[in-house]
């Protein structure tokens, strides 16, 4: 088969194995792309966005892509931004299912939005905690670190959001009416992490150094920065077993084991049979951000 069509897009080299023997092929990923897209483009469109690029397959070297370029597609648009050296640069996104597979024909497997959208990236509509567990610790304690989390975001009056990552952790994400700078986000969001940590310092910490993290859950506050991204809900992961990052009800998570619970065959088939949307009510709930 030397092309194929997925939603009026040519995908070049569809028998590609880029996950390897066993894995979906370069076909099979726009397929899954295309098939999850009503589900996925809700929480992706009209942000900025990183790519995850793997043009030699998971085998080789993938690479982070931030910025545009006029060979991407038609449909995956550029958006001028400052950069933090003050320069600008011209940024990704993308509207619609087929700015979606050109990307995928670019070697795209993993999507990362920004917590804002292109028409105010100043202006951030959505915080994200980030669950990293040290290596060896039981799911049930990266559960109970989302769900203290989720309780602590509803004492400050957010509802929150949870969904796997396809490795290890979660992510608790809240939505919030635009008004905040990033500054006062990650400030808000350090403060939740902080207070996490003086109430069980024997399971949470809030700092990135590696070190001393051995036994504990790393708080991630840090997503809560302007150009900072997390990979966004149905979205595969460049990792073996071609897992996916799941959007789930908070009344999933015990029973699901792992971040990495889902494969994109279980996502396929959990695309074709959803009824309703389990982040339905990111996109309408009116909350704002306490001071
Ligand atoms: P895991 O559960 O395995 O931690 P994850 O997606 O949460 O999966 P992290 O390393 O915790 O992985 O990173 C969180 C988010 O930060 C990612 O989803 C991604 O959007 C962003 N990120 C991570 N590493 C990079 C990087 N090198 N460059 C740009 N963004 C990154
Ligand atoms: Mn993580
Ligand atoms: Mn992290």
């Amino acid at each position: 088969m030397a092309t194929l069509t997925v939603a009026g897009v040519r995908v070049t080299h569809p028998e590609r194995e880029v996950f390897g023997p066993g894995g979906p092929t370069k076909g099979e990923v726009a397929g899954y792309y295309e098939a999850v897209a009503p589900w996925m483009l809700p929480e992706l469109s009209r942000r900025p966005l990183s790519l995850v690029r793997c043009p030699g397959g998971l085998g080789s070297a993938c690479f982070f892509q931030k910025h545009h370029a006029d060979t991407l597609g038609a449909h995956v648009k550029p958006v001028t931004l400052l950069e933090k050296d003050g320069d600008q640069a011209r940024y990704i996104y993308v509207e619609d299912v087929a700015g979606v597979v050109e990307l995928v024909q670019m070697n795209t497997l993993e999507f990362h939005p920004w917590g804002a959208r292109i028409d105010d990236p100043d202006k951030p509509d959505r915080l994200i905690f980030d669950l990293d567990p040290a290596p060896g610790l039981s799911w049930e304690a990266v559960v109970a670190g989302a769900r203290d989390i989720r309780a602590r975001l509803g004492d400050a009056g957010l509802d929150s959001f949870v969904r796997t990552s396809g490795g290890k952790g979660l992510h608790v994400v809240a939505p919030f009416r635009r008004g905040p700078s990033w500054d006062g986000v990650k400030t808000f969001c350090e403060g939740v992490a902080d207070a996490m940590v003086a109430d069980a310092p024997d399971r949470y910490i809030a700092q990135a150094s590696k070190s001393r993290r051995e036994g504990l859950i790393f708080i991630d506050w840090l997503r809560n920065t302007r150009g900072a991204t997390s990979v966004t809900g149905w979205s595969l992961r460049a990792r073996d077993g071609a897992t996916v990052a799941m959007p789930v009800r908070w009344d999933d998570i015990a029973r699901l084991g792992s971040g990495a619970a889902f494969d994109w065959k279980k996502a396929l088939k959990r695309a074709r049979a959803l009824r309703a949307d389990p982040w339905a009510a990111m996109a309408t709930l009116d909350q704002t951000l306490p001071r």
